[in-house]
């Protein structure tokens, strides 16, 4: 079933079990500064909600995040609005840490009507190396 919905999203190309995680800085349009955005498979996050037809998402400012970003939680703000405000259209996701492996699952826009993204994911992650990236962010 998973594998099934991984081939889905990639337009035939069985993905492998574990995705590569990484953390990438870009320029915002609207808000003057680098935003971070979570890549998966090297794709930013903002491209994958694109392949579903929502670009309505970007990166968010390190003050967006709460003290313990993307750490294990039911709803954790993965990204913001594009609009530049993150809290107004934010893309959350539940983050779970499991052994030696995090993953993230049921993506969901808790405003704006609620949208589910129920074919996004889910994305496994190797712990150790998540886990490093993301205690540079504090
Ligand atoms: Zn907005």
């Amino acid at each position: 079933m998973e594998e099934k919905q991984q081939r889905a999203q990639t337009g035939g190309i069985t993905l492998p079990r574990v995705n590569e995680f990484g953390l990438t800085f870009e320029p915002h349009d609207v808000v003057h500064e680098d935003v971070i955005v979570p890549l998966i498979d090297g794709v930013p996050l903002t491209e994958w909600l694109e392949l579903h037809d929502d670009p309505s998402f970007s990166g968010v400012r390190r003050e967006d995040l709460d003290a313990e970003p993307f750490r294990p939680g039911k709803a954790k703000l993965v990204l913001g609005c594009d609009c530049g405000i993150a809290s107004c259209g934010p893309l959350v996701a539940r983050i779970t840490a499991d052994g030696t492996t995090i993953v993230w699952d049921s993506f969901r826009r808790p405003h704006r009507g609620g949208r589910v993204y129920d074919e996004l994911g889910p994305f496994r992650f190797d712990r150790a190396d998540y886990e490093k990236l993301v205690l540079e962010l504090g």
